[in-house]
Order: C-alpha cells, then structure tokens, then sequence
C-alpha cells in the first residue's frame, strides 16, 4: 500500500481542533502555508522510508510552526551581560511612569501639536521645553530622533559651507558608525582639526579662526579616556574664545544627565547646567542613555540657536513622534523629584542597586541553575563580578556585582557556547557573556519578576550534546 496515501489532506489538517483554534488567531493563510509546510516534511520523510505521522502529530507540528513563524522579532530578553545600557537590547527600560504615559498616548488622540487652553495650533517640542529649561538652565529646546540626529542637524543648521574647529582629542568614533569626520561632511560643514590626539591649547582653538568659522566644537570623549601627558583647553576658556569671536561653542555630551551621579556613589558625567555654567551656547545629549528616558537627541541652549535649528525643513525629518514624547515627558517630571529619583528612575535604580543586593539573588540562584546543569560537565559558582554603564557612558568606571559564573570541568570550553546557545534558545532568552573560559550571568539586571522567569524556564535547558 502506498504509504504516501495515509497523509491526511491539507483541509483536513485545517479542520484540526489546535489548527482551527490558530487559524482563528492568525489567519488562514498562515494556517495553510505551515499545513503544506508540515506535509512537505511528513511526504519527504515517508519517501525516505519513516513512518507516516497520524493526524494529530502533524497538528502538533503544525501549531508549533506557526507558533515559532508568529512570534515577535522584538522580544523580551533578560540582559545579564553586565552592561546595563545596552544598545543592542536595547538600552533602557522605561520607568512605570513613563511606560504609561506612552501607552496613553498609543491609545488615544493627544494633545501632541495642540493648544487645549486656546485651541489653536501648538509645538511638539512644546511637550518637553519647559521642562528640559527647567532641569537645565537653557533658554529653550528642541527635540530629535537621537543624539546623532542632533549632532547632525546642529551641523547642518549652524556650520552648512562654514568651518567648525575641534581638538583632534575629540574626534571620536561611537558605535554603529557614528564618527564626527564623517558627519560634519554629511552636515555639509568642514572640520579644521586642531591641536594632537593627547594635547589641545587655547591658543590651537584661537589660531584657527577665521572669517569662515562657524563655532568651536567640544564632544564629550564618552567612550574612551586618553591618559598620561594630556590637556585639554576647559570649556570656560572655549566660550570666552568664540565669544570673542562672536560665534557659538557647542558641546556634545554624549550621554548628559539631569543629576549629579556622584550623590549615588557613580561616577561624574557633565551636565548641560554644567556646560552652560562654564560658557557654552548649544548642547546636545541622549535621552536613553543615563538620561533613562526613551531614544531621543535633546538640543537645548541658547534661544535664537535653538529657534535657528527648528527652521531648518530637516527638523521635520528628524522629529520625534508621540511616544517618545509621552515617554520623555514622564522621565523628565521624575527629575523634579531628584531625592526619589533612585528608587523610581529604572536606569538609577539598577545603576545603584546595591552590590549586597545582588549577592544575595546569586546565593538564591546558585542551587537551581546547579540543579539545572547536574548533567553538564560544568561547574556553577556564585561569585563577584564588574558591571558597566554601557553605551559609551563612563567607560572605565565598573561597578561592583555579583552573579552566576559557568566554567567547563577540564578543557571542554566548548561547552560554554553550547550552554551560552541554549540560555540564549530558552522562551525569555538569557543573555551572558564569555570571557576568560567563563560563561557569566550578571544579576545587577534582573529584577524580581525576572528572577521567577529566569528561575522557572531553566529546566528547559536540557542536557548535553
Ligand atoms: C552616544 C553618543 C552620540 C550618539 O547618541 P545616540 O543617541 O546614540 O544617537 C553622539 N555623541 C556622543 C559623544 C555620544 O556618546
């Protein structure tokens, strides 16, 4: 007898409780593609001499296609990779307040370029620029879709066919291919490079002025420190330079923050109040690196500069849309509170969580993720280890923690992998981290729901290869 014959057909498959029920979910074209998909596999397995499945293991199959086809691409992960803001999971996570002010704004119409007091036409930016004032002493602000997007069109607005003057110190390169050379061509504006990689002058800055010179240009070297035999000319002695001038300093802060993070024992990153304390006209920082906000370029300074960069149709480009605002919104009304800042921003709240704290998850964890790998020739320790602010924030700076520390018995390090595949395969996936032949789960990250995740899904790793 044929035993390609006993398949069942595509419609019967359809008519399958588990496959009805999915189909209703997600439709019927998807329903049907993964029910041909699975008789493809079954008719080729039949050909090679397998058994034929019966109608309920091709269900099975069929559902479980449809459910792995189906299943978002942005999906949640539990970031135990030591470095808090990650970029590539995406940096920050949102404080409560925020993540409902976003959701409002998803839901509903909102007053996003509309004056409710007078009913007439209002300004996005308007949402955020009292607050961004308040919280940094500018004159007025404007906000883009990232720091990149704000360095860029500052450049485009205020230097287009002019020249900006900046220490070769500061010539940085960030990740995903942001380098300052490179934008200031895109900006339409030329670079006039001064003083060398370690040493700048004022008297570098001062020699290269010249009628065509539109500002001098200081970026915050967020990702690397240049050490030993050094200077760099202060931002004060800069602003009296182009003030004398008649031209604007700028200052890129990279990441800026809204607080002093040495109140929490963190190390100091400069603030736009700072900056413009000391001189500068322009600033420009992210809103989700230790801002703790949602991804967003903040430009905030001087009123004409700022009125300047709004006019040009590049703004309209690079705007951002109604849940960004919402989100920055909310994270910025937190900052007016900044003694519960700690305890209610998530990015401070993690930043700070104490080393004690999270020794004491390790110790909790440690017996079921032994439990877990029994089979594998590993072995599992709780142990101290160093997180990073990540992003490009303070890069030589690490903060004590603790976490779960894999190392193979013998020379097997291949292992490590196998194992750093099948967390990252579990249904939340767990992101570590290899280094030095050790697979190392940084708990500064997980929070308590987290925990009973994390905990819950290990029995899924399996065992060995
Ligand atoms: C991170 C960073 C940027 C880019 O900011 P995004 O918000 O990631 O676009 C620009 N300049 C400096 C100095 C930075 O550190």
């Amino acid at each position: 007898m044929n035993k390609l014959s006993q398949l069942p057909s595509v419609d019967r498959l359809l008519a399958e409780p588990r496959v009805v029920e999915l189909a209703a979910r997600f439709g019927r074209a998807v329903a049907t593609r993964s029910v041909r998909a699975e008789l493809d596999v079954a008719r080729a397995a039949a050909k090679a001499g397998g058994a034929v499945p019966d109608s309920a293991v091709l269900a099975a199959a069929v559902a479980a296609r449809i459910e792995l086809e189906m299943r978002p691409k942005l999906r949640r992960v539990l970031n135990l990779t030591g470095t808090v803001l990650h970029t590539n999971l995406g940096r920050t996570v949102l404080p409560e307040e925020a993540v409902e002010a976003l959701v409002m704004a998803a839901r509903s119409p909102c007053a996003l370029e509309y004056d409710v007091e007078t009913g007439g036409r209002g300004d996005r930016d308007d949402v955020v620029n009292e607050l961004v004032c308040e919280l940094t002493g500018a004159e007025a602000a404007t906000i883009v879709n990232n720091n990149a997007a704000a360095v860029f069109l500052l450049l485009n607005t205020l230097a287009q066919r002019k020249e900006v003057i900046v220490s070769r110190g500061e010539l940085i390169e960030i990740g995903g291919a942001f380098r300052i050379p490179d934008i200031m061509k895109r900006a339409g504006a030329k670079l006039i490079e001064v003083g060398t990689t370690n040493r700048t002058h004022a008297r570098d800055f001062a020699e290269a002025l010249r009628p065509r010179s539109a500002m001098l240009m200081k970026v915050h070297t967020s990702n690397y420190v240049v050490q030993g035999f050094t200077h760099a000319v202060p931002e004060a002695e800069l602003a009296d330079i182009a003030r004398g001038h008649g031209i604007p300093l700028v200052v890129d802060l990279g990441s800026g923050t809204l607080a002093n993070l040495e109140q929490w024992g963190l190390p100091h990153e400069p603030t736009p109040r700072e900056a413009f304390a000391a001189g500068a006209d322009l600033v420009s920082f992210s809103g989700d690196k230790l801002l703790g906000g949602p991804q967003a370029g903040i430009l905030a300074g001087r009123k004409e500069l700022i009125a300047k960069i709004k006019k040009n149709p590049l703004k309209r480009a690079l705007r951002v849309g109604k849940l960004t605002l919402a989100a920055l919104e909310a994270v910025l009304q937190l900052y007016r509170a900044p003694e519960r800042l700690a305890e209610r921003l998530t990015t401070i709240r993690v930043l700070t969580r104490p080393e004690a704290d999270i020794r004491v998850q390790a110790e909790r964890l440690l017996p079921i993720l032994q439990a877990a790998l029994a089979a594998w020739s590993v072995t599992v320790t709780s142990e101290p280890v160093t997180s990073q602010i990540g992003s490009g924030s303070l890069p030589v700076d690490r903060l004590p923690s603790a976490g779960l520390v894999i190392r193979p018995q013998g020379k097997r390090t291949g292992i490590l992998h196998t194992l750093e595949e099948r967390l990252r395969r579990l249904p939340v996936p767990v992101i570590g981290r290899i280094a030095d032949n050790a697979l190392r789960l940084d708990l500064r990250c997980l929070g308590l729901d987290g925990e009973a995740e994390f905990a819950g899904q290990l029995g899924q790793i399996g065992l060995p290869r």
